[in-house]
């Protein structure tokens, strides 16, 4: 007896190894009995609460909480001693310095890099530290965001958690093509609410590049912002 080549765990399996989430590129799960969908569960419920479409995210590299990568990715802000701190931030340089260089990995053309702006740690955020690094960033890098009224978290975005800083120039917005990077995220929550926060303000977000994605989306303490 020939196995039938369609039942459902089958179609499943082959969806998950062809077809990831147009945004962030994450295998997409089952609705009902639907099949495959364009974009994940995260992803939809970011664009729900932002009112918007969700710009591409690129995950330079991902983790899961406690291994080595999530563990450079916080020294680099938290070790306490300072050698540690700059060892684990010139490593992170390197590997994004790499990753800029490989024109096959990154998103469309763009003419600022901004970070998202850390929930703790006024007058920038350590992600800063790293685009600072990279020559190529560091050239293009504007401080475009502060923190807006509202608040995010894990699976919460909102188009009032950032919003332009006093003295970016908003008409100039709109001849922007902006990336957004950040160190870290989860879901893509915090990006997505920089990224719309620069789109409502006039500027084109090309996309969101972050250093480190955790894999287990909703898992607790995955990272050290919310997003
Ligand atoms: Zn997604």
């Amino acid at each position: 007896m020939l196995a039938r080549p369609s039942t459902v765990a089958e179609r499943l399996e082959l969806f998950r190894e062809t077809a990831g989430c147009r945004v962030c590129g994450r295998a997409t799960g089952p609705d009902g009995d639907e099949g495959r969908l364009p974009v994940c569960f995260c992803c939809r419920t970011l664009a729900g609460q932002l009112g918007l479409p969700l710009v591409p995210l690129v995950a330079i590299t991902e983790y899961r909480v406690g291994d080595a990568t999530h563990r450079r990715l916080r020294a680099y802000k938290d070790a306490p001693v300072a050698e540690a701190r700059e060892r684990c931030r010139a490593e992170l340089v390197a590997e994004l310095a790499r990753h800029c260089a490989d024109p096959s990995t990154g998103l469309g053309a763009w003419s600022v890099v901004t970070t998202v702006p850390s929930s703790n740690r006024p007058g920038g955020a350590p992600a800063e530290r790293l685009v600072d690094g990279v020559p190529q960033l560091a050239e293009r890098h504007l401080r475009l965001l502060v923190r807006g009224r509202g608040s995010g978290g894990h699976l919460q975005a909102g188009r009032d958690v950032f919003t332009p800083d006093i003295g970016v120039d908003r008409a100039g917005l709109a001849d922007l093509s902006v990336l957004v990077f950040d160190d870290t995220t989860t879901t893509g929550a915090a990006v997505q609410s920089a990224a719309a926060a620069l789109r409502l303000a006039g500027a084109r977000v090309v996309g969101a590049l972050v250093m480190g994605r955790a894999l287990a989306p909703i898992a607790r303490g995955t990272a050290s912002r919310g997003g």
